[in-house]
């Protein structure tokens, strides 16, 4: 009797047990619920239960130095896949450090969440002085596409479904999911709970073009005598490869890629006129743009850049992108996908070709700048400067089509998007819209664990800087990502000085021959230092068959680079600089 007495007891809490459930399991189940299988993040109160529950359920969690990374991986996760990217931090400064990653995803159009955990309600909205106490949820507004608060373990579910379909429906974009600590320990019975769980069905409906609108379109591509496409990352984030390859093969139109739209068709291909990019810009008089806003990126549609007045047809899933800058003359709102899908069903054999003298202009000016940049390319100045580097990388790239490829930096950046040439959709991850450093690691990381491919992370040695520390990450995960750092020696370049002979160096200076490699060897990763493309070469060549974490420090000559790169015109100097 004894024994069954002391047996029962501890049967009946383990009956009771099963019955419930609390806020750290639901929010699991219901990021399981929609197939989300990874979270980026940082660990700490109130949220490494969270963690630790997600990975012991078998989601991977993918643990950072900083938040503003994971933030990162989290958006070009949700770029490449259109799934939203998830990130995980804890309350007020780990909240605030994602915020600026939710920013930049909600800028380029990436789906992202951010979960955060935060203090409890009513201390913070009496303002009594809570551990990181923070009104999170205001804070966030302004740069997300949607927030939101659960406050109820019940619904957990639906806000989780909210958060999922207001990231990745019409214009995706960055969601703020608040989780009060409170919440995340309440209990709820079990069978309740799984009843609230939510599968979001069709979080990205289809969005079919008008058909008078397809008609507006195609009839003035019709009349069309220098006509050009531009294709945008809302095109590559679309995944309507084929229909976009089409369009442009059965009208025979060239085409410019935007930097994250490169290699939507390979580069090489004979329609593409990025090496006459300033000439189509100019003298295109009907411009299709399929998911790239006229933003500063694009001169605003407008000035010397776009040369001869022209007409334009946008294609863009947010109807309020028309006329945003230029009047738009033929909009044409839907998914690109059937967008682009209508436009072809309207090109048969009898639609006109663009005229035999554009296309002759175009490609005569194509290949004149084609040659100038081989001769560029071919030379092999002492020290080593961007081009005779840049050779080398692009044709590791040539030789790895399925590369993913992360650029960021001044002069890096220019220089590596118009050298490089891309093979394949959705391979290269960059600056994008806001033109922001700081997007290195975390995109590297997110890129290798989303694709299980390797990347090559090419960096100036100044944006490097934002993110260095997630080598350490990459070693830990044993991620294949090759950093390459073009060491000049500063931003922009390492040659300025202080005007006054002071002791303190000039403001874009960093040390002298830093060691770039020895910072990844102290994780365990394989550090290289070069000074020449033969020697770039061998290490790359190496760097990427090992499938390990690795670094080159490439130096290049201190005094190449021009301040601000291509900017130069953002980068107001006074007069009394310039002298
Ligand atoms: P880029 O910087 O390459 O020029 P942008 O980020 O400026 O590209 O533009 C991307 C555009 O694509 C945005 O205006 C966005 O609304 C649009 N977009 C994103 N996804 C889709 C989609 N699936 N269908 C249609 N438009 C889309």
């Amino acid at each position: 009797m004894a024994d069954v007495l002391e047996i029962r007891p501890q049967e009946s809490a383990e009956e009771n047990a099963q019955q419930m459930t609390d806020g750290f399991h639901l929010v699991i189940d219901a990021l399981k619920a929609n197939d989300i299988d990874t979270i980026f993040g940082l660990v700490g109160i109130p949220i490494t239960d969270l963690a630790r529950l997600a990975q012991a359920e078998g989601m991977r969690f993918i643990g950072f130095r900083h938040e503003q990374h994971a933030g990162n991986a989290a958006a070009i996760a949700g770029y490449m896949t259109q799934k939203p990217g998830i990130c995980l931090t804890v309350s007020a400064p780990g909240f605030l450090n994602g915020l600026t990653a939710l920013a930049n995803a909600t800028t380029n159009c990436f789906p992202m969440i951010l979960i955060s955990g935060s203090s409890e309600r009513e201390i913070v909205d009496l303002q009594q002085g809570d551990y990181e106490e923070m009104d999170q949820l205001n804070a966030a507004k302004p740069y997300a596409k949607a927030a939101y608060r659960v406050l109820h373990a019940e619904d957990i579910g639906i806000g989780v479904a909210r958060a999922i379909r207001a990231a990745v429906s019409g214009r995706p974009g960055g969601v703020y999911l608040d989780l009060p600590a409170k919440l995340l320990s309440q209990t709820i019975d079990a069978v309740k709970a799984k009843q609230s769980l939510v599968r979001v069905i069709d979080a990205a409906p289809r969005q079919l073009p008008a058909p008078d609108s397809v008609k507006r379109a195609i009839d003035l591509l019709k009349g069309a005598k220098r006509p050009l496409v531009l294709l945008g990352k809302g095109a590559a984030y679309s995944q309507a490869d084929k229909e976009i390859r089409a369009f442009i093969e059965k009208t025979g139109i060239p085409y410019l890629p935007m930097s994250m739209a490169k290699g939507l068709l390979p580069d090489t291909h004979e329609q593409s006129a990025s090496a006459a990019r300033s000439f189509v810009l100019a003298e295109s008089d009907v411009v299709v743009l399929v998911g790239a806003r006229l933003n500063w990126l694009l001169s605003h549609g407008k000035g010397k850049t776009w040369g001869n007045p022209k007409k334009f047809v946008q294609i863009d899933i947010s109807p309020q992108e028309m006329d945003s800058n230029v009047a738009i003359a033929a909009p044409l709102v839907g998914d690109i996908g059937s967008c682009v899908a209508a436009l072809v069903d309207q090109v048969g054999d009898d639609f006109p070709q663009p005229p035999k003298e554009w296309l002759d202009a175009v490609s005569e000016k194509k290949n004149k700048n084609l040659e100038k940049m081989a001769a560029t390319l071919a030379k092999n100045p002492t020290p080593m400067n961007f081009h005779s580097a840049l050779r080398v990388l692009r044709d590791i790239v040539k030789q790895n089509p399925d590369i993913n490829v992360v650029n960021e930096g001044a002069n890096t950046l220019d220089y590596a998007r118009a050298i490089i040439d891309m093979y394949q959709p959705r391979k290269r991850f960059d600056s994008g819209t806001w033109g922001v450093m700081g997007i290195g690691m975390g995109f590297a990381i997110g890129a290798a664990v989303t694709s299980g491919k390797p990347v090559l992370a090419i960096e100036g040695d100044s944006a490097f800087g934002f993110s260095g520390m997630e080598l350490e990450t990459i070693c830990r995960y044993e991620l294949p990502v090759c950093t390459v750092i073009f060491n000049n020696n500063g931003v922009y370049r390492g040659t300025d000085v202080n005007p006054t002979g002071g002791k303190d160096v000039a403001p874009t200076v960093f040390v002298k021959d830093a060691r770039y490699d020895k910072m990844i060897e102290a994780f365990g990763g394989i550090g290289y230092n070069v000074t020449t493309p033969e020697e770039l070469e061998k290490a790359l060549k190496e760097a990427i068959a090992s499938g390990k974490p690795t670094l080159i420090n490439a130096v290049i000559d201190e005094a190449a680079g021009t301040e601000s790169g291509r900017l130069t015109n953002l980068n107001p100097q006074s007069a009394a600089m310039k002298k």
